[in-house]
């Protein structure tokens, strides 16, 4: 019964153990999850106030498929000062983050065409490139250069059938944060070789050491790049599926009649809360980034104590992605920490063939849990 298409492709590797670890759960079994990539605070209290007060006020049809005019308006303000983006609301798509990127991969992919990424990278980059039949072509990042993806190698991947760049600063696994200088070379690299670019940029907040820099922000690169963000993680919004897609009119366009043949727009009533999000008060989120900064810091530090286990510090997003020494496959190693120390991290082989060797940890949990967890892991580890 299944298409072509679908057959082969993997369901989300996070999602999967998200739903698993929610099932043990309410089998009674006391887990440990650094499974998930959500913040464990709850929206700040503006955000919620103002959803419930357009809920009071009947705003509960439709909206202008591209999203409501304010957030619109909103979204391009932002990231026109915060990001040097220059966009207008017209710029902007409102969508939940990844059906953005699911619908960029149909919109802007055609059979046969190649995506440059960096391996690893987060789990279902390459379901949608695959889903729109392109191929993705992986880039090789390394440990001991914290994962930052070298432009160098970019350049040497390209043949006649590339298309795209996919980015992700800060990264999902590895919480590593591309320098400006980076970006500067493979907007080069893009503009050269007449590539577009998708730059996911969800964890664009949570940045710790540096600076965050949006590639749509070097000198033509505009016309060929998709920016995409969101709520979910800067104001611990993961429930709300409330983001946008920044890009040239016309590609707006293309998305927004995407959007009209599967979600006709985001939910009504979270739209004026997000603007709340964008122009209300900020200092819940810079109190949630002061937080993960002490939780990277204790994660790390546990870790470091544990033999058979190195990581680095990653400077931005709320993952480590430790290496561990032992020779069993990260699938088979993250079962068994799961079934033997009731503790929940991805295996790092569901983010591509360099994650081979490595599990992710999202540390965006309370610093009990955090404790607990890397004392059962500890424990683990020695018995391995
Ligand atoms: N992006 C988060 C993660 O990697 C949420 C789950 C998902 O969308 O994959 O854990």
């Amino acid at each position: 019964m299944v298409s072509k298409r679908l057959n082969g492709i993997p369901a989300s590797g996070t999602v999967a153990l998200s739903n698993l670890v929610s099932y043990m759960k309410t089998r009674g079994v006391d887990i440990v999850s650094f499974s998930m990539g959500e913040p464990d605070f709850v929206t700040p209290q503006n955000i919620i106030e103002a959803c419930k007060e357009s809920l009071d006020a009947g705003f509960t049809h439709y909206t202008p498929s591209p999203g409501i005019p304010e957030l619109r308006k909103a979204v391009a303000a932002k990231a026109f000062s915060d990001n040097k983006i220059p966009c207008t609301a017209q710029n902007v798509l409102i969508t939940p983050c990844k059906h953005a990127i699911f619908m960029s991969a149909l919109a802007f992919l055609d059979p046969k065409d190649e995506v440059i990424l960096p391996d690893p990278s987060w789990v279902s980059y390459e379901a949608c490139i695959r889903l729109a039949g392109a191929k993705p072509v992986y880039i090789p990042t390394k440990f001991d250069e914290n994962f930052v993806v070298d432009p160098a190698r970019i350049a040497e991947a390209i043949t006649p059938k590339t298309k795209m760049i996919l980015l992700n600063s800060p990264s999902n696994p590895t919480g590593s944060v591309m320098p400006c200088q980076t970006v500067r070379e493979i907007a080069k690299i893009a503009i050269d070789n007449n590539l577009t670019v998708l730059s996911d940029e969800i964890y664009e907040s949570i940045i710790y050491e540096g600076k965050h820099f949006s590639i749509a922000a070097v000198r033509d690169m505009f016309d060929r790049t998709i920016t995409i963000s969101g709520l979910s993680k800067t104001y611990a919004m993961t429930g709300w599926r409330l983001g946008w897609a920044i890009a040239p009119e016309g590609c707006i366009k293309e998305l927004d009649k995407l959007q009209t043949h599967s979600i006709s727009c985001c939910v009504s009533f979270t739209q004026p809360a997000a603007v709340e999000a964008i122009n209300g008060s900020q200092e819940e989120k810079d109190s949630m980034v002061k937080e993960f900064r002490k939780r990277r810091d204790l994660a790390v530090d546990l870790i470091r104590e544990i033999k058979g286990l190195e990581v680095n510090v990653p400077k931005g997003a709320f993952y480590l992605f430790p290496k561990y020494s032992s020779k069993v496959k990260s699938e088979v190693l993250c079962t068994k920490m799961l079934e033997d120390a009731h503790v929940a991290v991805t295996p790092g082989s569901a983010f591509g063939p360099c994650g081979e060797g490595f599990f992710r940890l999202s540390y965006a949990t309370s610093e009990d849990q955090i404790r607990e967890g890397l004392s059962r892991i500890k424990k683990f580890m020695s018995n391995l």
